[in-house]
C-alpha cells in the first residue's frame, strides 16, 4: 500500500509539474507574440508626499491582457521573461513609453521604472536610458529607476559601475521591495541609493504587528540618517497612511492613494487631484 501511495503521489507530482511547464512555455510563446505585435501596456500608479498629499511620482507597471488567457500578471510573466531574455524587449518598451508619457505631465512629477537584474547584464542599459531620455525629451531628473536587492547579490564591479554611471546622468536610483531580499546592509555602504521603498509585506500588518512597526520605523530612520528618501508601498487604509506619516515616511503608494491606471485615466486623475489628493484628507 505504501508503495502504491508513493507511486500515486509521484504521478500526481509529475503531472502538476507538467502543467506548470506547459503553462510556462505557453506564456513564453504568447509573450513573444505580444512583444512582436506591441500589445503590452503600461499602467501608472501615483505616489504622494505624505505631508502635503501632493502627487510627486508615478510608477510604471507593465500590463499584459491576452485575448483568450485574460490578464496575466507581471508577477507571473516577468520572471519568465527574465529567464528567456525577453525582458530586454519588455524593459526597453516600458522605459521608452513611460518617458514619452511622463513628458506630458506637470514638471514636478517624476516617473519611476522598474529594472530587472538581468537588464544589468551586458552594456545595453546605459545607451537605452540615454536614448529613451533623448527621444522623449524628458529631463533626466524626472526619471527614477527601481532595482531590487537581488541585483545586489551579485554586485560585481559591472553592476556597481553601471549604477554609478546611471547616477552620474542625474537620475535617481531607488531600492525596491526593501527588506525582503537576502542582501546585507553593507550594500548600503558600498553604494548610495537615492531612495528606499519599504516592501508592502511590512505594511499589511502595520497596525497589528509590533514587529512590523518596529522594522518600518527602523527603515525610515535608517533612510533619513543615510540621506535617502523613503517610500512605502501597499498602503490600503487610512490608519496605515496616518501611521506612516507620523513615523516620518516621505512618500506613500498604494490603493488608498490610487490604483495603477491606464495612461488616459492617470491623466484624468492628475487633473482631478491637481493640488493634493482630496480623499487623503477625509
Ligand atoms: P513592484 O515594483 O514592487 O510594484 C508594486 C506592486 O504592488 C504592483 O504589482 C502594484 O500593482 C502592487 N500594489 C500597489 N499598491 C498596492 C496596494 O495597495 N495593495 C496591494 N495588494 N498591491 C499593491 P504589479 O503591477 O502586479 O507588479 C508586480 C511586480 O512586477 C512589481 O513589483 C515589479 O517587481 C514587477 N514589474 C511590474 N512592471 C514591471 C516592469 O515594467 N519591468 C520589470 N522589470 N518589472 C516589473
Ligand atoms: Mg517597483
Ligand atoms: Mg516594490
Ligand atoms: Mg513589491
Amino acid at each position: 500500500r505504501a508503495k502504491a501511495d508513493g507511486r500515486n503521489r509521484y504521478r500526481f507530482f509529475d503531472s502538476s509539474l507538467d502543467a506548470a511547464a506547459r503553462r510556462r512555455s505557453l506564456i513564453e510563446r504568447e509573450l513573444a507574440l505580444a512583444i512582436a505585435e506591441g500589445t503590452l501596456d503600461i499602467n501608472y500608479q501615483p505616489l504622494v508626499d505624505a505631508q502635503s498629499r501632493h502627487i510627486v511620482c508615478a510608477e510604471a507597471l507593465v500590463r499584459w491582457s491576452h485575448p483568450t488567457l485574460g490578464a496575466i500578471s507581471p508577477g507571473e510573466f516577468i520572471p519568465i521573461a527574465e529567464e528567456t531574455g525577453q525582458i530586454g524587449a519588455i524593459g526597453s518598451f516600458v522605459l521608452r513609453q513611460a518617458c514619452k508619457d511622463a513628458v506630458n505631465w506637470p514638471a514636478h512629477i517624476r516617473i519611476a521604472v522598474n529594472l530587472s537584474s538581468r537588464q544589468f547584464l551586458g552594456p545595453g542599459l546605459l545607451p537605452l536610458v540615454e536614448s529613451a531620455l533623448r527621444q522623449s525629451g524628458l529631463p533626466v531628473n524626472r526619471l527614477e529607476l527601481e532595482v531590487t536587492e537581488s541585483l545586489l547579490m551579485d554586485m560585481s564591479s559591472g553592476v556597481e559601475g553601471t549604477l554609478a554611471a546611471l547616477s552620474r546622468l542625474g537620475l535617481r536610483i531607488a531600492l525596491d521591495d526593501f527588506g525582503t531580499g537576502f542582501s546585507s546592509l553593507s550594500y548600503l555602504r558600498r553604494y548610495h541609493f537615492d531612495k528606499l521603498k519599504i516592501d508592502q509585506s511590512f505594511i499589511s500588518d502595520l497596525e497589528t504587528n509590533q514587529d512590523s512597526r518596529a522594522i518600518v520605523e527602523a527603515i525610515i530612520n535608517l533612510a533619513r540618517d543615510l540621506r535617502m528618501s523613503v517610500a512605502a508601498e501597499g498602503i490600503e487604509t487610512r490608519a496605515q497612511f496616518d501611521m506612516l506619516r507620523q513615523l516620518g515616511c516621505g512618500e506613500i503608494q498604494g490603493y488608498l492613494v490610487g490604483r495603477p491606471m491606464p495612461v488616459d485615466r492617470f491623466e484624468d486623475y492628475l487633473r482631478e487631484n491637481g493640488s493634493a489628493v482630496e480623499r487623503l484628507y477625509a
